[in-house]
């Protein structure tokens, strides 16, 4: 499958705070992160490392599973910049996705970080919104392929989102084939 490649310099720095979270079984989806202590709203918690990649590259790695289900570790920046977090990628892959989210994220430069978005209590499972972008209209057969059980009462049944094609885009993570579509 993959050809594991460099990842290009300077794609890895420290968590920008000494905020403590772990890695552990999750009741939302395998394993997931959580707080060990209190983190204030607007703490940025964790870089989101891995392997920075090319649009391309996402397609030989993780080809879209048009019958089961879908997962990605591929976070994309900008046009051609995507980082891999299934390569070189610290605690931060194992964050789980939630409608009902506690956490998002931001990039700066190349960069992408994982930012509390409300105040978050020792014990509680850090989620963010993954909102990748289908690049077309959610059906009910694309929406079974990328699943959402988060199980809160926003849930939308999806990992999935379609925006109209206007707006600059948030860094996000990012799908396979059909997410990569809509780019012009
Ligand atoms: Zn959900």
């Amino acid at each position: 499958m993959a050809t594991k490649k460099k990842a290009a310099s300077g794609t890895k720095v420290a968590a920008p705070v000494g905020l403590s979270i772990e890695v552990r079984q999750s009741s939302i989806h395998g394993r997931g992160v959580f707080a060990t202590r209190t983190i204030p709203e607007g703490a940025t918690i964790i870089e989101y490392t891995g392997e920075l990649i090319t649009d391309d590259e996402i397609e030989v790695r993780y080809p879209e599973n048009m019958k089961g289900l879908n997962h990605t570790f591929v976070f994309g920046v900008r046009d051609e910049v995507n980082i891999d977090g299934g390569v070189g990628g610290n605690e931060s892959r194992f964050i789980n996705h939630s409608c009902d989210a506690n956490c998002d994220s931001f990039d700066k430069g190349d960069k992408i970080f994982i930012r509390a978005a409300a105040r978050i209590k020792t014990g509680e499972e850090l989620t963010y919104d993954y909102s990748i972008e289908a690049g077309e209209p959610l059906t009910p057969d694309l929406m079974r392929r990328w699943p959402c059980v988060c199980g809160t009462k926003f849930c939308r049944g999806t990992v999935l989102v379609h925006e109209p094609p206007k707006k600059k885009k948030a860094a996000k993570k990012k799908a396979g084939k059909k997410a990569k579509k809509r780019r012009s």
